[in-house]
């Protein structure tokens, strides 16, 4: 679409007729980039198959990596699924709206190319107002990955949006900094025992306080069941490196992101000690170390704890060598 019609829009809830504007365009098969509580998402009607296909076109996105579906209410995610387990109920009463996907058997109106061909899909209710105001306006659920190309580092702000993603979108909703900072936690409710499939800000020791047994991601074979799961993924342009100690690379000129070890680098920086405060920095912090050019980002390793395993699974995707699934 002509960028004439492109507008930005600032502030949550500032402006009605910015989101009025933004539910017709969904509705009519367009795509807006807009906010969430864990990333900035690309957003179509997942109902309609044409305008999901942009999104894929525009992210270099692979056709076995899925979308997540938003809905403003869980009214409307038991209207895609085909059935709304004892267990959907409980986390959905706890944590929605909130950073949680539940990946559940799809109904045939939800398309194949939203859900790469696999017969589950993964949804999830936004905690930010804005979000769920344009989705309950759009009266649509709403496929949306996070507004960056494929394996790139996600926004957490407009201001980090890649060009021709932004050029490739009718409309811009800017609601500010990402509160949470990264992606939602993925949990499959069609698997026995259910299984994470990306660990996020909601741990697995929580979801078992409410399900039981959750069985660690596992090794995935032909389709991905997870976006976040391929292999190199969260990445930024300049190399990354997760260290200890403070042990910096040798060659070269660095930047160091550290909590507790500060070491001698062109350029430090001193992350947050709590795991919430450190996930709501890391992208931002990263994206701006990205832009300053350097040979290396090197990082602390965070420690090997439950509470630091969503930070540490993206450190270790955005440095190209996961470890064991979490
Ligand atoms: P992104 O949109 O880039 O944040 O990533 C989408 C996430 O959605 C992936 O990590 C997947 O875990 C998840 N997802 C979406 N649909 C499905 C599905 N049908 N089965 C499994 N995971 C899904
Ligand atoms: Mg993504």
């Amino acid at each position: 679409m002509e960028t004439a019609r492109k507008r930005r829009l600032n502030k949550p809830g500032a402006d009605p007729e910015a989101i009025r504007a933004a539910a017709e365009c969904l509705r009519t098969g367009g795509l807006v980039i807009f906010p969430t509580e864990t990333v900035y998402g690309l957003g179509a009607n997942a109902l309609d198959a044409t305008a999901v296909a942009k999104i894929y076109r525009i992210k270099g996105r692979p056709s076995t990596s899925p979308l997540i579906v938003h809905v403003a209410s869980v009214e409307a995610a038991q209207a895609i699924v085909q059935e709304w387990p004892e267990s959907a109920s409980r986390l959905a009463a706890r944590f929605w709206p909130g950073p949680l996907t539940l990946v559940l058997r799809k109904r045939a109106i939800v398309p194949d190319i939203v859900t790469a061909g696999l017969d589950t899909v993964g949804v999830r209710m936004p905690d930010h107002p804005l979000a769920l105001e344009l989705i309950r306006q759009a009266g649509v659920p709403v496929a949306a990955p996070s507004a960056n190309r494929f394996t790139e580092l996600s926004p957490t702000r407009v201001e980090h949006l890649p060009e021709s993603v932004r050029q490739a979108a009718d409309l811009i909703l800017d609601g500010g900094p990402s509160p949470v900072g990264i992606e939602s936690t993925v949990l499959s409710l069609a698997a026995d025992p259910p299984q994470l499939l990306r660990p996020g800000m909601i741990s697995r020791a929580e979801l078992e306080a409410l399900v039981g047994p959750v069985a660690p991601a596992g090794r995935i074979e032909n389709a991905h069941p997870a976006p976040g799961m391929h292999r190199k993924h969260y990445s930024p342009a300049t190399p990354l490196v997760l260290v200890s100690e403070g042990r910096l690379p040798q060659a070269g000129r660095g930047a160091y992101v550290w909590m507790a070890w500060p070491a001698p680098a062109a350029r430090t920086f001193a992350m947050p000690s709590d795991p919430a405060g450190y996930a709501a920095r890391l992208y931002e912090v990263l994206h701006e170390l990205d832009r300053e050019g350097y040979d290396w980002i090197a990082v602390e390793r965070p420690p090997a704890t439950p509470e630091w395993a969503a930070i540490i699974d993206r450190l270790e995707r955005a440095a190209g060598s996961p470890g064991e699934p979490v």
